[in-house]
């Protein structure tokens, strides 16, 4: 699936999150009909033969009057031929029957729920505005009316524990939404989390711990075959902007490493390792950081190794062949 997507910031928001600042994000404005026009013919033009949906983020689309949302779908529905659907992103508060009605008229496929949190207390510290029945609710109704439903979840917000990151987990596993987005919480430029973290009132996740967080996350979700199409905030935001917080722009990177470092210290056995070439980037990016901390948790000098040209890309195993190299 091919998705441009199109920014509206803030558009429709009831009030401004404690953490988002949408502009710092998206670096867009509000686009004018004309330009989404241009834009998806050209989107069309050069993804002739790939699957697409135009998307609309960045704000509570569904809060928006139905007089602004026609417009919006009137200018990609034009290219309705040629695009499989709209995508749009909203607050789960912003969700009942009459609403979904009519996204399902104008060629809404899926839905993006920024839920963020399954937990009441996390709900209510963040200031968001709804609790996690009317989260739950929403993405039942969404699943009801045949649309993909997308879950986005922020962990790391203020009162987030353990505990909470296990509720959000096994709630959206028991809900089975078609993909999830992880965000972990980042301190940003001009939002009122920025003030807590000044006066000391709120603390963000280390980086370490929100990888180790967000890999957990991930292999619970795809255990229960939910899909996690993106982690972290994109990497292209101004280093001035990011106040604090664990951000970092292979984010997605480290993640991945910290995955398959589980994976093989779960399957250790005393033999040389084999890993594709794939994986090289994974062991030896970040001043070697995966390949340390495999080091350490395996009390090992040094690791047999071989590069298997013919290995799948996530695969790795133990052999008895020789090592052709030691790391
Ligand atoms: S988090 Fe969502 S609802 Fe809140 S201000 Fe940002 S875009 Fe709007």
């Amino acid at each position: 699936m091919t998705i441009l997507p199109i920014f509206i910031p803030h558009l429709g928001c009831p009030f401004k999150c404690v953490y988002c600042n949408q502009q710092l994000i998206t670096k867009s404005k509000i686009p004018y009909q004309e330009d989404i026009k241009n834009r998806i013919e050209k989107f069309c033009n050069n993804n002739p033969d790939n699957e697409k949906e135009v998307a609309f983020f960045g704000g509570t689309f569904t809060n928006l009057s139905k007089k602004k949302q026609q417009e919006f779908f009137d200018s990609v529905n034009l290219f309705k031929n040629k695009i499989s659907g709209i995508r749009i992103s909203t607050r789960p508060d912003s969700i009942n029957q009459d609403i979904l009605s009519f996204c399902k008229q104008n060629n809404v496929k899926t839905v993006e729920l920024g839920i963020q949190s399954f937990n009441d207390e996390v709900l209510k510290a963040s200031k968001r505005g709804y609790n996690s029945n009317i989260a739950i609710q929403a993405c039942y109704l969404i699943q009801e009316f045949k649309f993909k439903l997308g879950v986005q979840l922020m962990p790391g917000l203020p009162k987030f524990s353990k505990k909470t990151l296990k509720q959000t987990i096994q709630t959206t596993i028991d809900i089975n939404p078609d993909f999830v987005r992880i965000y972990p919480t980042i301190i940003l430029a001009s939002t009122e989390l920025e003030k807590w973290y000044l006066k000391g009132k709120f603390h963000p996740l280390e980086l370490n711990d929100a990888i180790k967080i967000v890999s957990e996350m991930i292999q619970q979700f795809e255990g229960h075959k939910i899909k996690v199409i993106k982690v972290g905030l994109h990497s292209d935001i101004d280093d001035r902007n990011i106040v604090a917080g664990p951000y970092h722009q292979s984010f997605g990177e480290l993640v991945r490493g910290e995955i398959l470092l589980k994976k093989i210290i779960d399957n250790f056995e005393n033999r040389t390792l084999m890993i594709s070439v794939a994986h090289i980037s994974l062991f030896k990016g970040f001043n070697s950081r995966m390949l340390n901390s495999l080091k350490t948790q395996l009390n090992l000098d040094k690791i047999p190794m071989i590069i298997g040209n013919d290995l799948d890309k996530d695969n790795f195993l133990f052999t008895e062949q020789p090592a052709q190299e030691y790391w």
